[in-house]
């Protein structure tokens, strides 16, 4: 849900990636992390302990466990579920690939074959220093500790992250989804932050302790420290410095104003925990996880990032995908869709949704002008084609047009019903199609032919139609 920073670096080498991924080491899934961190400001030291439950869903035994690091995290300790020490190897070594970003790589023994479908639990202890990658060309992992503002996360390999050193299992790791639990200690004076729901806080004398739980699974965790504000309403939140208070007014509203919009269109939300905004200083760049973005802050007042919290509450509405490899239509065209559509109706920017559907036709057009193969295959194999970014731009014209046909009032009653019946129970991209066609008041049959399981639309739009000559074309078939 996630133009992820780190996933976005690995995107232009996902097609090379998986040319070797076949005959690669096979790697267990995490399903579910705790985290246990201390810090020493006197020294800018970290103090870490974490407990992996992971879980072996390939076909293959696996017998050890990498694990990826900070170049100065060390690790002191490792031992399974029953606190028996494991061996393990550990050095400082180049991410192949990325020859200037260097990890402290550890291979763990677990001492046993965890056969397919069997998980397991490891501990580990480590402990060192934070310094990011910004010297070595990631300029934006500017991870590190200090009294003013610590950050903490999986780009800047601030705890452990299983994986080898190589760009496939970068891939890997933006593809994991485990709960989590993480408790910080830091001096009385500072607010711990995260994307999780913060479920108990204790003071002592001089130490402050911060319980999270995972609102959602996701792939990542990150962890900011400051004298942060709050602002909040109801469940959302926006965690900000005193210098941008009218900034966080801004993203205050933008959250809260599409939110009450969708909600009055699809409904209220089951069991919602609430989004929250997490300033950090410039340059830091901005991140999206499932329940929070991570807004630098010299966006903090760009409408550009308003489209992206408008982008980001419309996934709430989602339902879980059930295909073996989505191809993320009915997610990520959604809610590009959604984003323009409420710059319209909040930010009275009247033709944003015509402008970007042009936008992303030219976009598609001269992609699959140069990648001819590409015109060949239909939406809804882009997860098997490893295609799915086109489900964010050629995704969003088709729900353009989608809403275009059948009107504001259908589209929010397909929505609003497809989310009643199916978000605790996950649903397929068929299903969501199926039921498209069932609420619509018109014969959709073939207009999702053409878009989703056909290639006749992207002829269309090989051939030059405009959004406009689409829109058309659809009133007079
Ligand atoms: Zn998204």
């Amino acid at each position: 849900m996630i133009a992820k920073k780190l996933l976005m670096l690995f995107i232009p080498f996902t097609l090379v990636s998986f040319a070797f991924s076949s005959d690669a080491d096979q790697l267990p899934n995490t399903i579910d992390y705790k985290l246990d961190l201390r810090i020493d400001y006197a020294t800018k030291k970290l103090f870490g302990k974490c407990e992996i439950t992971i879980l072996n869903e390939t076909n293959q035994p696996i017998k050890n466990v990498p694990i990826l690091l900070y170049r100065l995290l060390s690790v002191k300790n490792v031992a399974n579920e029953n606190n028996v020490s494991l061996p393990f190897s550990q050095s400082i070594t180049s991410i192949s690939g990325w020859e200037q970003i260097q990890v402290n790589f550890i291979e763990i023994s677990l001492g046993k074959i965890l056969s397919p479908g069997e998980q397991s639990k490891i501990n580990l202890e480590y402990e060192g220093y934070l310094f990011g990658y910004s010297a070595e060309g990631w300029r934006y992992v500017k991870d590190h500790i200090d009294k003013s503002f610590t950050l903490i996360r999986t780009d800047g390999f601030g705890y452990p992250i299983i994986g080898y050193p190589n760009e496939r299992d970068m891939m890997k790791i933006a593809q994991q989804q485990y709960d989590y639990l993480i408790n910080v200690t830091v001096p009385n004076e500072m607010i711990v932050v995260t994307a999780g729901k913060l479920i108990e806080q204790t003071k002592t004398d001089n130490e402050s302790k911060f319980v999270f739980h995972s609102k959602e699974p996701s792939w990542r965790l990150d962890i900011a420290i400051s004298d942060y504000n709050i602002f909040e309403k109801g469940e959302n939140k926006v965690y900000y410095f005193t210098s941008d208070s009218l900034g966080a007014q801004k993203v205050m509203s933008a959250l809260q104003s599409c939110f009450e919009i969708y909600t009055e269109w699809f409904g209220p939300l089951d069991n919602y925990q609430g989004f929250s905004i997490i300033e950090v200083p410039e340059g830091y760049s901005s991140q999206k996880d499932i329940t929070a973005i991570i807004l630098s802050a010299e966006n903090f007042d760009e409408s550009r990032e308003m489209h992206t919290i408008y982008h980001e509450i419309a996934h709430s509405w989602n339902v879980t995908n059930l295909d073996v490899q989505p191809c993320r239509f009915e997610s990520e065209g959604f809610a590009q869709f959604m984003q323009f559509l409420m710059a319209e109706k909040l930010d009275n920017n009247e033709n944003a949704v015509s402008e970007a559907a042009q936008r992303n036709l030219d976009r598609v057009r001269n992609a699959f002008k140069e990648k001819e193969e590409c015109q060949s295959i239909p939406i809804k194999d882009y997860g098997v084609h490893d295609m799915t970014d086109f489900s964010y731009t050629l995704g969003m014209v088709v729900f353009a047009l989608f809403y275009d046909i059948i009107g504001q009032e259908y589209f929010n009653e397909i929505i609003k019903s497809f989310y009643k019946e199916n978000h605790l129970k996950g649903a397929t991209l068929n299903e969501f199609i199926h039921h498209c066609k069932r609420i619509a008041p018109i014969d959709l049959e073939s207009f999702f032919d053409d878009w989703i399981y056909t290639t006749r639309g992207i002829k269309l739009v090989v051939g030059g139609k405009t959004f406009n000559e689409l829109k058309e074309y659809y009133k007079d078939n």
